[in-house]
């Protein structure tokens, strides 16, 4: 056997693999979470001032410190948590990798880690990879609610870790503060570290607050929280995010990161401070288109025939397909593709009970209104189809 067990114990993921069919079949990708605009333009701009300026070389392991200074600031204004740039932020190859090096850190093999279901796909093979033994809750479908008893039963002396992602991929949910506050007193009782992706904080609809748990009573101690730039300032290829955490936490995410990737590229965490030096105005209109292609797409896959499931924030929208009479979601993507021209991702990737989510299927709205409108035409042939 050429390979180590531990990559043989998780599939290649569905979300790259349905970009890549989308492209083959030059289909329109609502399946991958990217948008299909350029970033902010002083962004663009920094950048290149940052090349020319010479920011070439490896920067300081842990960020370069005009970006962990800016992260410092926008934690406290935004998150509500004042943190030292000095010991308690590190700067990594995007939220991915943040979440890898955080569980790395902190997780042994054997201990178990709490996970929502359904979960942004990463986190099943972060979890193996780490060598945790996954504890699956259910979020429930419709209004994804978790029934507290059930949490509190995955609770137990091996638990490590709860990870949370607040607002959720790809249910839309935002955790309230009545939820988060239940979790916390878990984490509490049974000693347990929250590692939170809180990358969708600044897309949110219906005003609704984004609620970082670390700014819980008790949790700010044994919270890891990690925010990225790829989605608030649509740099998902610049790989850039920072996770922050109490002296302790943060150096074992330090050593872990510096030995992965050494550092996040230099120029571009340059430019990553300036994004977070951008006006309020800047979040206001990024709210405001989120909030017109949600009502777009959502609109056009009802129009469709989809059960289309509203989110409360990020950009994607979970549905179901019974109604056009197939019974299996990787089968139905296929077709999707190949024969309608839209890719979206098959409901079972996101669940480890894949039988919670045969007829599921998600898309992505982060598209020019024009592609989601062409979307929406060609999802109306599966009417006749
Ligand atoms: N976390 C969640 C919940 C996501 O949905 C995504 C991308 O879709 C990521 C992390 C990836 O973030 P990054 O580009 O910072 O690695």
């Amino acid at each position: 056997m050429v390979l180590a067990k531990r990559a043989t114990l998780f599939e290649e993921s569905v979300i790259r693999g349905m970009t890549r069919l989308c492209n083959q079949y030059k289909a329109i990708n609502l399946a991958q979470g990217f948008p299909d605009w350029n970033p902010p333009r002083e962004v663009l701009e920094a950048a290149k001032r940052a090349l020319d300026g010479g920011y070439n070389q490896y920067a300081i392991t842990w960020g370069s410190p005009n970006f962990r200074k800016a992260i410092a600031r926008k934690m406290k204004n935004v998150n509500g948590i004042e943190c030292d740039p000095e010991e308690e932020i590190t700067v990594t190859c995007g939220a991915t990798e943040a979440m890898m090096a955080a569980m790395l850190a902190v997780i042994d093999a054997g201990d178990e880690a709490v996970i929502f279901e359904p979960f942004y796909e990463n986190y099943g093979p972060d979890v193996i990879i780490s060598g945790a033994v996954p504890v699956y809750v259910a979020l429930r479908f419709p209004d994804f609610r978790f029934d507290r008893d059930e949490l509190r039963a995955a609770f137990s002396p091996r638990t490590k870790a709860i990870i949370l992602n607040t607002p959720n991929n790809p249910t839309g949910k935002v955790f309230t503060e009545d939820e988060l506050a239940f979790i916390a007193g878990l984490c509490q009782e049974f000693g347990v570290l929250a590692i939170t992706d809180e990358i969708y904080e600044h897309i949110l609809y219906g005003g609704r607050r984004h609620i970082s748990i670390a700014t819980l009573p008790g949790m700010r101690d044994r919270t890891i929280t990690i925010c990225g730039h790829s989605k608030t300032y649509s740099i998902t290829g610049w790989r850039l995010a920072y996770a922050v955490a109490a002296p302790a936490i943060t150096a074992g995410i330090r050593k872990i990161h510096d030995f992965l990737t050494v550092g996040a590229p230099a120029p571009l965490q340059e430019a990553g401070a300036a994004a977070l030096e951008l006006p309020a105005s800047y979040y206001q209109e990024l709210h405001e288109k989120y909030e017109g292609k949600r009502r777009l797409l959502l609109g056009l896959l009802r129009e469709a025939g989809f059960e289309a499931y509203d989110p409360e924030a990020a950009y994607y929208i979970m549905t179901d397909f019974s109604g056009f009479g197939f019974t299996d979601d990787t089968e139905f993507a296929h077709y999707l593709v190949k024969e309608i021209g839209v890719a979206a991702v098959p409901g079972t990737s996101f669940f480890h009970h894949k039988e919670l989510a045969r007829t599921k299927i998600r898309f992505n709205f982060a598209k020019h209104d024009d592609v989601l409108r062409e979307a929406g035409a060609r999802l109306r042939k599966l009417r006749r189809a």
